[in-house]
C-alpha cells in the first residue's frame, strides 16, 4: 500500500512518525494509502526550507514570479483530468465537480499571473515642500496554510499562489482524509521551475496544526476548515503574535420569493443542495420559501427531483452526487436525519438506508429532503455537511430576513426573485458575507475576494483577490527629501507640512 510522503526543500521525504492515519476510497470503503502523521520536528524541517528559500524568492522581480505562475497555469490546465482523477479517488466527488474544482483552484493562479499590477505601490510627490512619499508591500516570510477536506485541491490555491506570487515562501498542511490530489499539483509547481523550498507541504493532523501556530517563524497562517477549529486556530495563532485568517463552517440559506420561476428555483437547489453530496461550505442546505402557496409549490418541485437523484462513484459517468468522504462523516450526516425525525420535521424523501449497486460498502447517503423545519431544531441550527435540504416555511420577507441575520453563520446566501426592489434590499440588509441573486453559490471570483461573516471568518481579510493580497503583505512607506531640500538647523516641533 502506499505510503505518502511529505514534500520539503523539493524532495519528497519519508516522516519516521511512529503515528499513520488510512486513508479510503469513499466509494468502495477501501483504504488506498497510509498517512504518516508528521512531527512538530518534520515541521521544523518544512519551515528551515522555506526560510532558506526566502531571501532569493522575497527579491525575484514580480514578473519573473508571475512568469513561474504562467507556467503553472498552462500545466494545471494540461493536467485538470489527473487532478480531478485525484480529488475524486479520495473525496469521492464526482469528475465533473471535480474538474469544475480543480477550474475554480487554476483561476487563482490566473489572478496571481498579473501580481505586478497588485504589488504596484502608491508615489506622492511634494508631500512636504521637496517631500516626496511611497508606500509599498514587502511579502512576510514563511507562511503557512492549513486546508479542510471538501476542496483538496481548490481550498490549498486559494493560498499558496496568492501567498507565494507576492514574494513569500509556504508550507501547506493538506486535510489527512484526501491528501493525494495536494502531490499531483506539488509535481507540477515543481515542473514549472519554481525554486525548492517555496512550497512545502507536510501532512499531519493536530500536532502539525500546533506546531505551525507556535512556530516563531511562520509569520501568518490561513485556515480553512469547520468552526471549533478555525476559532481555536484563531486564537492561538493570534496569541503567537501572527497574523491569521480563519475560515469556517456555514449553514447557507436560499429565499425563494413567492414572485420566483419556481422550476428554476428548486433546480438550483438541486445542485447547490446535492452537489459535492453537500460537502461544500456554499451548499444550500436550507431552502427558505416565502408563503405557504411558495413552499408547496416549491416541495411539490423539489420532491421529485430529490427522489429522482443520480447518485454513484465518481467513475459513473451518469452520477450527480457520489459518496460522503469518511464512514464517520456519513454515520454523523445519518445521526442528523434521525434527530430531524425525532424533532418532528416532515421527512419527504428519506436518503437513509441508500446502496449504490456495486459499491455497498461505500460511503453513500441518497439526496434527503425535510419540509416544516424549525429554528429550533438540531437540523436547522448546525451544519450537517451532508445531502440534506430543510425546507423553513417563512411567513414573510422580513421574517425571512431575520432568520437569516439570527443564525450563527454568514457565509453565503441567495435570494430567488423577479422583484429588484426585494433583491436590493436583500442585499443590503442581509448579514452575510457573500450573497446569490438568483446565484445560488455565489463563490466570488479570483479577483475578488471569498469570505463569510459572523462565525464563519475569524480575522479581518477574507481570502484570495485584492484581500489575499494584503493578507500576504505588509505596508512601507517612505518619506523622501534630498540635500537640495534639507534646511540647517535642528527642529524639535512634530513635523507639519509648514
Ligand atoms: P476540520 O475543521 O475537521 O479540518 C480542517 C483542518 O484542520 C484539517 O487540516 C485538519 O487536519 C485540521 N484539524 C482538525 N482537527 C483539529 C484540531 N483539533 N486541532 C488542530 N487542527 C485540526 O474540517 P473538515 O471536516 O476537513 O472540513 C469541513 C469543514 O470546513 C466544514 O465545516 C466546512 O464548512 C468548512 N469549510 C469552510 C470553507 C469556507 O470557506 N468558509 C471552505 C471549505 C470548508
Amino acid at each position: 500500500m502506499q505510503t505518502i510522503s511529505n514534500l520539503i526543500g523539493g524532495v519528497a521525504v519519508q516522516s519516521t512518525s511512529q503515528r499513520t492515519a488510512p486513508v479510503f476510497n469513499p466509494a468502495t470503503g477501501e483504504q488506498s494509502a497510509v498517512l504518516p502523521l508528521s512531527t512538530a520536528a518534520e515541521l521544523d524541517d518544512a519551515v528551515a526550507a522555506a526560510r532558506a528559500a526566502l531571501p532569493d524568492w522575497a527579491n525575484t522581480p514580480p514578473l519573473r514570479r508571475a512568469r513561474h505562475m504562467f507556467r503553472f497555469k498552462h500545466l494545471l490546465d494540461a493536467n485538470t483530468d489527473r487532478i480531478a482523477d485525484a480529488i475524486s479517488a479520495e473525496h469521492g466527488k464526482t469528475h465533473g465537480d471535480a474538474v469544475g474544482e480543480a477550474q475554480r483552484g487554476i483561476e487563482v493562479v490566473e489572478f496571481c499571473c498579473g501580481i505586478p499590477q497588485l504589488l504596484k505601490g502608491e508615489f506622492s510627490r511634494l508631500v512636504g515642500p521637496s517631500v516626496d512619499a511611497h508606500s509599498i508591500r514587502h511579502p512576510l516570510g514563511v507562511v503557512a496554510g492549513i486546508t479542510p477536506f471538501n476542496f483538496p485541491a481548490m481550498v490549498p490555491m486559494w493560498m499558496y499562489p496568492v501567498a507565494i506570487a507576492c514574494g513569500n515562501t509556504f508550507v501547506l498542511k493538506p486535510s489527512e482524509k484526501d491528501p493525494s490530489a495536494s502531490g499531483v499539483i506539488f509535481e507540477l509547481f515543481r515542473e514549472a521551475g519554481f525554486p525548492d523550498g517555496v512550497l512545502n507541504i507536510v501532512h499531519g493532523d493536530k500536532e502539525v496544526v500546533d506546531a505551525i501556530l507556535t512556530h516563531p517563524y511562520v509569520k501568518a497562517v490561513s485556515f480553512v476548515g469547520s468552526t471549533p477549529i478555525a476559532e481555536y486556530v484563531y486564537r492561538t495563532g493570534t496569541h503567537a503574535g501572527k497574523r491569521v485568517q480563519a475560515l469556517g463552517g456555514a449553514k447557507n440559506h436560499m429565499v425563494v420569493m413567492p414572485d420566483a420561476d419556481m422550476d428554476k428555483a428548486a433546480d438550483a437547489l438541486m445542485g447547490a443542495g446535492y452537489g459535492s453530496a453537500g460537502e461544500r461550505c456554499m451548499a444550500v442546505s436550507v431552502a427558505v420559501p416565502v408563503g405557504e402557496e411558495t413552499a408547496d409549490k416549491l416541495v411539490e418541485s423539489l420532491a421529485p427531483r430529490v427522489r429522482a437523484l443520480k447518485v454513484g462513484p465518481a467513475s459513473d459517468p451518469e452520477a450527480e452526487m457520489g459518496p460522503l468522504v469518511t464512514k464517520e462523516h456519513m454515520q454523523k450526516v445519518l445521526g442528523y436525519i434521525d434527530s430531524g425525525v425525532e424533532a418532528g420535521a416532515e421527512l419527504v424523501v428519506d436518503g437513509r438506508g441508500f446502496k449504490a449497486q456495486g459499491y455497498e460498502d461505500g460511503y453513500f447517503v441518497g439526496g434527503t429532503l425535510f419540509d416544516r423545519v424549525t429554528e429550533t431544531m438540531r437540523i436547522y441550527k448546525e451544519e450537517i455537511f451532508g445531502p440534506v435540504l430543510s425546507v423553513v416555511r417563512s411567513p414573510s420577507y422580513d421574517h425571512a430576513v431575520k432568520l437569516i441575520n439570527e443564525h450563527e453563520y454568514g457565509n453565503g446566501t441567495a435570494i430567488f426573485t423577479r422583484d429588484g426592489d426585494a433583491a436590493r434590499a436583500f442585499a443590503d440588509h442581509i448579514e452575510v458575507g457573500m450573497v446569490g441573486v438568483n446565484v445560488p453559490i455565489p463563490v466570488p471570483v479570483a479577483y475578488h475576494s471569498f469570505g463569510g461573516w459572523k462565525r464563519s471568518l475569524f480575522g479581518d481579510h477574507s481570502i484570495y483577490g485584492p484581500e489575499g493580497v494584503h493578507f500576504y503583505t505588509r505596508l512601507k512607506t517612505i518619506t523622501s527629501r534630498w540635500p537640495e531640500g534639507i534646511k540647517s538647523g535642528a527642529v524639535f516641533n512634530f513635523p507639519t507640512m509648514n
